[in-house]
Parts: C-alpha cells; structure tokens; sequence
C-alpha cells in the first residue's frame, strides 16, 4: 500500500488505496493509538478510498503544542504576506479542481456537478479572504482628551480547533482555515470521518502555497474520541464546529468551561414557500434542486414546501413527475441526477422517516424505498421522496432528516405560510415564489432565518455574505463574509497619549 508523504504526486483515482497520515508540526505521522479506519465510497463500498489514522488523546496534544509552537512565529507574518499564500492556494486548487472534485465524489457520493461546486467555494473563499488580508480594518476615533489617539486593532486568537462534517468536505473546512490563518491563527483540523480526504487535498494545497509547518495540522478519528481532547484543551482559544445540534450542544457546553469562542453552526428544516401567482416552472426547478441535490445531504436543503392551494396539486403532481424521473447512481457518472446517501446509519435515518410519514398520515406521492438491486447493489441508495398532505407540526415537517424525502405543505395565503414556516426549532434558510414585490419584501422582513432567498431554492449561499442561521442553527456566529474575520479576531483597543501628563478619563474634562 502507498503512504502519502507531503511531497508525494496525487494519486489518480482509483489506482492505488492511499494510507492518509495525521499532519502534524509539517510531517505526517500515525496515530498514537496504532489504529487506523477506512473510508469507502457509498457508491460502491467496495471501494476503499482511503486508509486515515484512527487518532486519540495523545494526537490532538501533539497537534496543539505545533499549532502553538508555530503561533509564535506565525502571527508576526504582515497579514498580506499570510494573505499572498491562500491566494497562491486558490491558484493551485484551480489546477487541481477536477481532481479533487472527482476524489469527493468517490468518497461521499455527491455527483460530480457539485463536487466540482465545493472545490469552487474553496477557491472562492480563498481568493476572498486573500483580499482580506489587506483590509482587517479597525476604527481610529477621536479621544475625549487632548494630545491623545486612540484606534482598535484585530489581533489573532492562538490556536483554534476546527469540527466539519461531510457533506461540504472541502467548503466548510475553507470557510474555517482560510479566515483563520489569514488572522494570524494556528489550527487543528479534525475533519469528519466519512470524509477525510478532501480536508486533506486542501490542506496539501495549502502546504504546497507555502503554509509554515505547524500552522494547520489534521488530526483524523472520530468525534467521540477527540471531541473532548478538542473542546476542552486549555491552550486552544476558539472552537468552530458545523455539524448537527447535539453535537453542538455538547461542543458548545465544553468550549464554555474555558470560555474558549465557540461558533456552532448546526442543523436545518428549510421552508419555501410557493405562492398562487408564482412562476411555477421556476419554483418547480428550484424545488427538485433544493430537495434532492446533494441527495437532500445539505443543511440549506429544502425539506418543507409550502405551497398554496390555488396551485398546490399542479405543482405536487409536476414535483413528483420531476423526481421519479431523477436519474440516480454514481456520482461520477455525468449523467446521474441524484447521489447515495453517505452511509448506511443515514440511509436507515431516511427510511425511518419514511415509515414515520406514513404512520403520522401523510400521504407517500413517490418514492420512500431503498435502492438496492443491479448496479445499486453496494451502494447506499434511495428513490428521491415526496410526501403531500403534511401537516406543519408532524415529525417530518419538524425534524431535520437530511436525506432526499421533502414535505409538501398546503396553505392558504403568505400570512399563513409565514408562521408555518417560522414554527420549527431551526432558522438556517427559507425562500419563497411570487412575483408580488410586496410579498417578497414582507417574507423577506418576517422569515425568522439566517437566509432568505426569492425566486430561488433555500441552497447556494455564496462565500462573501453572512452564513448561519437563528434558534438551533447556531449560537449567533456567521461564517462567510466578515463574519469569519470578527470570529478569527479578538479586538484590542489602543490608546497613546502624547501630552506627557497623567489624563485621565472621565474625570479630567475640560471646563
Ligand atoms: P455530526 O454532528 O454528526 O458531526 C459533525 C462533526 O462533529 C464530525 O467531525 C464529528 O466527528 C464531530 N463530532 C461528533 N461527536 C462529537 C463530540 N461529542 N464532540 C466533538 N465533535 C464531535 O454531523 P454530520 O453528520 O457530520 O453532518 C450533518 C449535520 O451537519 C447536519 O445536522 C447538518 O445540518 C449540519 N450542517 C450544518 C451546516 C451549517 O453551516 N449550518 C453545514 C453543513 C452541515
């Protein structure tokens, strides 16, 4: 078998089973445990894509004590020296995009489409918050005393851990390292462990720009595992996990114990709403997108359709013609519309879903069963899934399923889709159809939610506006945009007094 070293040439698909390493201080190293885990493709799961170390304890504290080592140095680097690296690694990804993207969709089943889609918001992100690094402004202000200047500067925080799931395996890692390091950050990367890989391709291109040693590091394994290393490790200042709302909730209540900054950004219930006077060819192209892209895998995705009554069986029918019509299989094969789901656990998740529908009294319009005979056979797949007739308040309106099964809501009027909409423990996205300015500004003033999109799906956020979501969705941190510089940054205010006598504030007021 084949250990990539740091300088080793990518190894073309499917040629050879890569053992992955950690990367620590610049080398890679197996873990302490000794232990190592496979990651397959849940198109064929007889395809080991790679071979990553299953890590411990003792793997994050080494990672740690670089990420501080290389800290010292690294937060004296000018920001748009650090700034020159990440956008010399949006170069290289672009070389190297359809690679990596076809190395994605071999580990997690997204279609090549949108595989090549996260690769992009790397690169987009990279070239971002390049730019950043010439800005990072802070505001100088007049002091109230004479002879007196005053101004407030971004400073880095020291060694921040990073927590990514699968489903955006290159994109969310971006969003977390990118502005991280362009702050003058260290990092400890564990990324999920369906899918490793990709968070390695980037942090290969990353070294490959010219990233110090030390200043990112990957520790691999599983989150049962190295959550609390992670989380509760007195020398990391800042945690940033995307993941589901458990685990947030854990991460969150073990990042407080050392008032670590914790930014969470969790799961989703998506609303869109389709109004009586919307295009409906529009809406129904942004609902078979929303629905089933990424196999339903995202937490924009859209998983309530709220649709009013004047057009509610025209665009149930059309729906479910659309999506029995989805070409489903290996994501590698252009012409597949829809992906497997990432594993066998979340395959089973949708399928409880299924039956609870069903046992709730919505009514299965298409789809609900497992694929698994002919060239399905190894795969983790599943017919894409409308229910009809669902009211707002059963189970599968309300939990966030994360597989291709959406729920069609009737409704009367914008006033009383809003509330539906509203009324679920989540707050990423939402979106609605009309052509009515109107409506569009009221929907856009009362949708209680990160994101609002009109005339558009709840998915394709783009790198530079605000990124994250109200109530269980996140604990009030945005990733994208500045957003990520505010979270990467602690402020530090300064004063220099130049009037060579004791000032003091509030008391020495002129007459
Ligand atoms: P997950 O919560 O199971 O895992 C996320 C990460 O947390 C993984 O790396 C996992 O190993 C780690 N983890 C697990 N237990 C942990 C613990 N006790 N302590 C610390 N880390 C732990 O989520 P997932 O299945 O990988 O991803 C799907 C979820 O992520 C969905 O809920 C989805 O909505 C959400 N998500 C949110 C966003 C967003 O930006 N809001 C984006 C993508 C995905």
């Amino acid at each position: 078998m084949a250990t990539d070293t740091l300088s080793a040439p990518m190894l073309g698909e499917a040629s050879r089973t890569r053992v992955l390493k950690n990367f620590i201080d610049g080398e890679w190293v197996e873990a302490s445990t000794g232990e190592t885990f496979e990651d397959r493709n849940p198109a064929d799961t007889r395809e080991v894509v790679g071979i990553f170390q299953k890590s411990g304890r003792q793997d994050v504290e080494d990672a740690v004590q670089a990420a501080r080592r290389a800290f010292t140095k690294w937060r004296l680097v000018p920001a748009p020296r650090r700034a020159e690296i990440v956008y010399a690694a949006a170069e290289i990804l672009l070389e190297r995009k359809e690679e990596y993207a076809r190395d994605m969709t071999r580990e997690m089943g997204k279609i090549l489409k949108e595989t090549r889609g996260d690769v992009q918001e790397a690169i987009d992100t990279a070239y971002y918050m390049a730019g950043e690094g010439r800005r990072m402004f802070g505001p100088t202000t007049p002091s109230e005393l004479p002879n007196k200047f005053a101004m407030a500067v971004r400073q880095p925080l020291g060694v921040c851990a990073m927590i990514t799931p699968w489903n955006f395996p290159m994109a969310i890692p971006s969003w977390k390292l990118l502005p991280a390091i362009v702050c003058g950050n260290t990092c400890v990367i564990k990324p999920a462990q369906d899918t490793p890989l990709s968070t390695f391709n980037l942090v290969r291109t990353l070294t490959d720009a010219g990233v110090p040693k030390g200043v990112i590091n990957i520790v691999t394994g599983f989150g049962s595992a190295l959550g609390s290393p992670l989380t509760e490790h007195p020398e990391i200042r800042a945690v940033s996990l995307t993941g589901s709302s458990e685990v947030g909730r854990i991460v969150g209540t073990a990042a407080a114990q050392s008032f670590k900054h914790c930014s969470l950004e969790l799961g989703g219930k998506n609303p869109m709403i389709v109004l009586d006077d919307a295009n409906l060819d529009l809406a129904l192209e942004g609902a078979l997108w929303g629905a089933f892209g990424t196999t339903g895998q995202r937490c924009t995705a859209t998983s309530r359709i709220i649709v009013q009554k004047g057009v509610y069986g025209q665009f149930a029918h059309r729906l479910v013609e659309r999506a029995k019509a989805l070409k489903i299989g290996n994501g590698l094969d252009e012409a597949v519309d829809m992906g497997p789901a990432i594993n066998e656990a979340q395959l089973n998740t949708d399928l409880k879903y299924v039956d609870i529908g069903k046992a709730e009294g919505a009514k299965l319009l298409c789809g609900g069963n497992r694929l698994d005979g002919g060239e399905y056979k190894h795969g983790w797949f599943m017919e894409p899934t409308v229910f009809g007739e669902v009211a707002p308040k059963m189970r599968i309106a309300q939990e966030e399923i994360f597989g291709p099964v959406v729920s069609l809501i009737p409704c009367d009027s914008l006033e009383e889709a809003i509330p539906i909409a509203n009324d679920i423990p989540y707050g990423l996205s939402s979106a609605l159809y009309t052509r009515d300015v109107n409506k569009a500004f009221s929907a856009m003033r009362d949708l209680y939610a990160g994101i609002t999109y009109i005339n558009a799906p709840t998915i394709g956020a783009e790198v530079h506006l605000p990124f994250g979501g109200v109530k269980a969705t996140g604990n009030g941190h945005r990733e994208g945009g500045i957003g990520a510089i505010d979270f990467y940054t602690e402020w530090k205010a300064v004063y220099v007094d130049y009037s060579d006598r004791l000032q003091r504030a509030q008391i020495d007021r002129p007459e």
